[in-house]
């Protein structure tokens, strides 16, 4: 049977002043002997759920159970390895273990084995009197492991572990640590990993978490039940990454699909306007996109897009946003589709191009919204900082700068208004 280890109940966290969470309401059980992985775009929550369940940061609303204790502060039997592991550069790699050991007051002694036996483990022996400036990234990583597991957490927390590593040995450490999992040689109960790379989490985790950005949202929970050790190249694998690319976008593109009828369901009938989230992305590279899924008879997916790209999620979800919002694609089940608006504007000369960009951007509340604004002021200006303080009421505090950055980018290539950086004022050309 299997037992409940962690209870994450309605957490929220709202930042600064904004009226948006970026953190809305995750509810999560994780059970004993499980290895969960949390995926989602960067910038969307992810590090903020995993500081709130090691207590260093406390909800606004919602609360986390752990092994029957609801969190208050630090939480002492869950450790943390970070991207780039903060390495004190005078102490030497045994040093650096204990160090973790010693605040915990155990002898000295005790200490010192302990030590040696995670630099074992870990894979460093011979390298214990060695300073970090003599560690390649992938030791240096592995002292970061051996410093987490020294205290014997009963939870081991991973943000983002292996992406400051190259492939290889990135992927030699993934193996390790899935091998010291399976073969039970850490008395670790369970494994929270955060990542942003689909195939790393099916490459190691018995259940993926996906998030949505804008509040982070659970989407869905995916088991992965293929044993260990796994194969990228199997069939199942493959599918089970195809899958979740679907998941993925289906998620994020049919609710703004969803989001932009409301806006306009809004707009007509009480005259509020809800402004969409504009992506920050570069109009050169949407059009790229564009192009290549016209080459392509018009249909591409997603994944294999991402992987011909080489784009992680990042890059490419943001694009793929800004184009579906534009109505240049529809995103299904993994696909994407261009539009006839899509195909227009990649067939046309960039003056025409232009102004069916320009025709696709005034369909949008957030250029709707500085339209109608600068329409109505006498003298066609308005501050940067009014439409940011309006935008604080949608969007998350840190994200609002991006989305100003974004319509201005796009307004001004549409010939929509202009922008005056020394003023930092928005206005229409033709009334100046
Ligand atoms: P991820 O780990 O998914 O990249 P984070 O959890 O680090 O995302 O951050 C989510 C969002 O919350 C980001 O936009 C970030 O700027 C914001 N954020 C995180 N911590 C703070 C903080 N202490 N104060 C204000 N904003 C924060
Ligand atoms: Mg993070």
């Amino acid at each position: 049977m299997k037992k409940e280890f962690i209870k994450i109940n309605g957490l929220t966290k709202y930042f600064g002043e904004s009226e948006m969470p970026t953190v809305k309401d995750i509810n999560l059980t994780i059970n004993e002997g499980e290895f969960i992985a949390i995926l989602g775009p960067s910038g969307s929550g992810k590090s903020t759920i995993l500081r709130a369940i090691t207590g260093l940061m406390e909800p606004s609303e919602g609360e986390i159970i752990f092994d029957g204790k609801k969190v208050n502060g630090v939480n002492p039997y869950a450790s943390i390895v970070f991207q780039t592991f903060a390495l004190y550069p005078w102490l030497t790699v045994i040093e650096n273990v204990e160090l973790g050991l010693n605040a915990k007051n155990f002898p000295k002694e005790y200490s010192n084995r302990k030590a040696k036996e995670l630099i074992d483990l870990i894979g460093l022996d011979g390298f214990e009197d060695a300073y970090p400036k003599e560690l390649s990234g992938g030791m240096k990583q592995r002292v970061g492991f051996a410093r987490a597991l020294a205290v014997e957490p009963k939870l081991l927390c991973m943000d983002e572990p292996f992406s400051a590593l190259d492939f290889l040995t990135a992927e030699n450490l993934r193996t390790e640590l899935i091998d010291l999992w399976t073969d039970k040689r850490m008395p670790i109960k369970s494994i929270i990993m955060i990542t942003h790379g689909i195939e790393e989490a099916v490459l190691m985790a018995d259940k993926i978490i996906i998030l949505s950005k804008h509040p982070a949202r659970i989407i869905k929970e995916i088991n992965i039940d293929l044993p260990h050790p796994r194969n990228r190249k199997s069939p199942e694998f493959e599918s089970l990454v195809d899958s979740i690319y679907s998941v993925f976008t289906k998620g994020k593109f049919s609710e703004l699909e969803e989001e932009k009828v409301e806006n306009i369901v809004q707009d007509s009938k009480d005259n509020i306007v809800k402004p969409v989230h504009i992506p920050k992305v570069h109009i050169g590279v949407m059009s790229g996109l564009l192009e290549m899924i016209d080459d392509n008879n018009g249909k591409m997916d997603i994944y294999q897009l991402g992987r011909d790209l080489m784009m992680e999620i990042d890059d490419l979800f943001p694009n793929i946003e800004g184009l579906t919002l534009l109505d240049f694609v529809n995103v299904n089940d993994g696909d994407i589709f261009i539009t006839n608006f899509g195909k227009a504007f990649v067939e046309a000369d960039t003056d025409e191009g232009k102004l069916i960009f320009k025709t696709q951007i005034e369909k949008i509340s957030s250029f709707r919204l500085i339209m109608n604004v600068l329409g109505n002021k006498k003298n066609h200006t308005m501050k940067r900082e009014f439409f940011k303080e309006i935008f604080m009421h949608h969007f998350p505090e840190d994200e609002v700068e991006n989305v100003m950055d974004s319509i201005i980018h796009w307004g001004r290539y549409a010939e929509m208004f202009n922008y005056d950086h020394d003023s930092e004022e928005l206005y229409l050309e033709s009334e100046i």
